[in-house]
Order: C-alpha cells, then sequence, then structure tokens
C-alpha cells in the first residue's frame, strides 16, 4: 500500500505536465534578465495579484525576509502575530539581516486585531524603535490553515493607512484563500505593498516562490535578492512548472479542503478528539486528543507511520495534517482507518 504523507503540502512532487514543460521551456540567463520562461512567470504572477511587477525567488521564506528588507529601515519595527511564519520559522533573518525589530501580538481568528495593533504602534520618542511594517499571513499555517477575510485586512489595513505604515503579506497559500472565499487573490492582496506566494506548496512546484509589488519596490527586491545570493540563471527550468502550476493548479485546491473536512468529520467521531480549527477553512487540520500529552503525540504520530499514514506531531497543537495534490479519495480513507485503527474504542 502507497504511504499517504499528510505532513505538509510541500513534499508532492512535479506533475508530469510541469516535466513536459521543463523540457520545453525556452530559457536565458535570469541574472541579465533574459530567461523568457521567468519573465513570463513573473508577469503572470504579477497580473494575478494585481500588482506591476513579481520577482521569482528560490523559496518562501527568502521572499519574505526580502519584502521586510524592501519595505524598513535598519531599526524600525515591525508588528506581526506571535504564530506567524516570519516571526517563528524564518530564522530571525530580518532581525539579522536588516536590523528590524519584531513586535509580536497575538492572532485572533488567524489574523491582527486592528485595536491592538493600533495599541501596539510606537509614539514618536527617542528611546523606541520606529513602527514602520505591519504583516499578515494568509491562509494562516499555524491557525490550521485559517482563512483571512477581506473585512479582517480591511481594519487592520485602516490603521496602517492612518500611520502611513507599510503592509506585507505572507500569502505563501493565498491562492487556498481565494478559492476558499471565492475571492480574487489579487482582491485580498490589495491592501498590501507587497505580497508573496509559494509554488512549492499546494500548488505542487518542486521550487519557488513570487514576490509581488510595485516596480518600484520589485526593483528593489531583486537587488536585495542578489544580495542574498538567490540570483539564479537558467532558472526558466523551473519556473516553466510555475506556469503550469499557475494554469491548472489552484482550482483543484478545492478538492483538498474538501478532503480536509471529510477527515475532520471522520476524526470528530474518535473518542477525545480536538480539531483546529473546526470545521477546517482550507487545507490544514490540527488534531489533539484530551488524553494524549506531547510525548502521546508523538507516539501516536510513530503508530500512523508504522500504518503508512505520515502527519507531523506539533507539539502542545497535536498533529498536523495537511492536504494537497498527492492525497486522493484513497488517501484520505487510509488516513481515516489508520486513525481508527488505533482511537477508537
Ligand atoms: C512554508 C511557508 C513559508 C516559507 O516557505 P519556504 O519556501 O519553506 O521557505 C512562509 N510562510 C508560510 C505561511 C509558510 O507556510
Amino acid at each position: 500500500m502507497d504511504r499517504v504523507d499528510l505532513r505538509s503540502d510541500t513534499v508532492t512532487h512535479p506533475t508530469e505536465q510541469m516535466y513536459r514543460q521543463m523540457v520545453a521551456a525556452p530559457l536565458g540567463d535570469d541574472v541579465f534578465g533574459d530567461d523568457p520562461t521567468v519573465n513570463q512567470l513573473e508577469r503572470e504572477s504579477a497580473a494575478r495579484l494585481g500588482k506591476q511587477a513579481a520577482l521569482f525567488v528560490p523559496s518562501g521564506t527568502m521572499a519574505n525576509t526580502i519584502a521586510i528588507g524592501t519595505l524598513t529601515n535598519p531599526g524600525d519595527e515591525m508588528i506581526l502575530m506571535e504564530d506567524s511564519h516570519i516571526y517563528l520559522y524564518e530564522a530571525g533573518g530580518s532581525a539579522r539581516l536588516w536590523g528590524v525589530h519584531p513586535h509580536p501580538l497575538p492572532s485572533v481568528d488567524g489574523c491582527l486585531d486592528a485595536a491592538s495593533v493600533h495599541g501596539a504602534i510606537r509614539p514618536d520618542d527617542d528611546h523606541q524603535p520606529r513602527t514602520s511594517l505591519i504583516c499578515l499571513e494568509n491562509t494562516h499555517n499555524m491557525c490550521g490553515g485559517r482563512v483571512i477575510s477581506k473585512e479582517q485586512i480591511a481594519g487592520v489595513a485602516a490603521v496602517a493607512a492612518q500611520h502611513d505604515f507599510k503592509m506585507h503579506l505572507d500569502g505563501a497559500r493565498l491562492f487556498h484563500a481565494e478559492v476558499s472565499l471565492g475571492i480574487a487573490a489579487a482582491e485580498l492582496a490589495a491592501p498590501f505593498d507587497t505580497v508573496s506566494f509559494c509554488l512549492s506548496k499546494g500548488l505542487s512546484c518542486p521550487i519557488g516562490s513570487l514576490l509581488c509589488g510595485s516596480t518600484d519596490d520589485i526593483a528593489e527586491a531583486r537587488r536585495l535578492r542578489k544580495l542574498l545570493g538567490g540570483g539564479m540563471r537558467q532558472v526558466g527550468v523551473i519556473a516553466a512548472a510555475g506556469l503550469v502550476a499557475l494554469t491548472d493548479g489552484i482550482e483543484r485546491l478545492a478538492d483538498d479542503h474538501r478532503r480536509c473536512q471529510q477527515l475532520a468529520e471522520g476524526l470528530a467521531d474518535l473518542p477525545g478528539a480536538r480539531l483546529d480549527p473546526n470545521p477546517p477553512q482550507s487545507n490544514i487540520l490540527f488534531v489533539r486528543f484530551d488524553d494524549l500529552d506531547v510525548a502521546g503525540h508523538q507516539q501516536l504520530e510513530a503508530d500512523l507511520d508504522a500504518r503508512g499514514v505520515r502527519v507531523l506531531a506539533v507539539g502542545d497543537r497535536g498533529l498536523r495534517a495537511v492536504f494537497h495534490r498527492q492525497i486522493d479519495d484513497t488517501g484520505l480513507q487510509q488516513a481515516l482507518e489508520g486513525f481508527r485503527a488505533i482511537r477508537s474504542i
């Protein structure tokens, strides 16, 4: 039996169509700006997000780090969520590289609370750093793939506009929000100066993220990409997969959302199961069992693994399951059976 890998949506392999396009892609040297496939991917990405320009980078981490470097000055402070990817999982890069001071606040339903942001703004005072940037995340990974609404974004954007702050969106899974809400990514991206999104997650490309923004901001971002060693050469080989993903990878995310809900429904019947969020809003689900501590969840991860079902134990959050292109209905059933075999009374 095949193993069902729900650890992350980063585990996918390229589709056959991607491989075909990778072989056929016209190439150039992208550091000279003349790889036609990369240029096309950057144009199409910018258009999809309603921005003037886009930059192809190796990872979501690099996209976010470059965005923060582009939008701030050394010594500035950025307000972000304490459970955001940028704060937790990007090696503190913006502090180390750009001297940007993070000001983390709790997330409320996956977003910053506008009143709390207002309260966190630094007064004009020699003792304090200058607030200059606000970062959001959509969908919100550690909030279980929560989809952030236009209204939530608008509340924070109003505070930013009042104080002339910049706004960056970590949109690693922005197209999941587009599909879930039925609202174009460009509309969700509109209040932000810069927006990153990943090709290497639900869109199942092997590598790559895009940073989108104004022509000026992306020109500066291109300098910072070079500084970080992220300038790549005949990278149309990879960008070709991205073009396929933008064409045929977005609508199908709804299937991942449906399967994630079906897993949640099945798990809800197991004794002591707590789902977060309930119901799931996109392709990510956390499940915790009342009778298990952190070590108990690690053991459950191992027991599921022995049955061919891979999930990720995440500290006191319990287990995380993430749906993606390579989990079909059979995989979903296999995952449910694995949980039932171990956790049914
Ligand atoms: C995965 C992820 C990133 C970073 O992407 P990498 O390509 O792994 O560096 C950024 N933000 C969120 C929300 C993510 O889930």
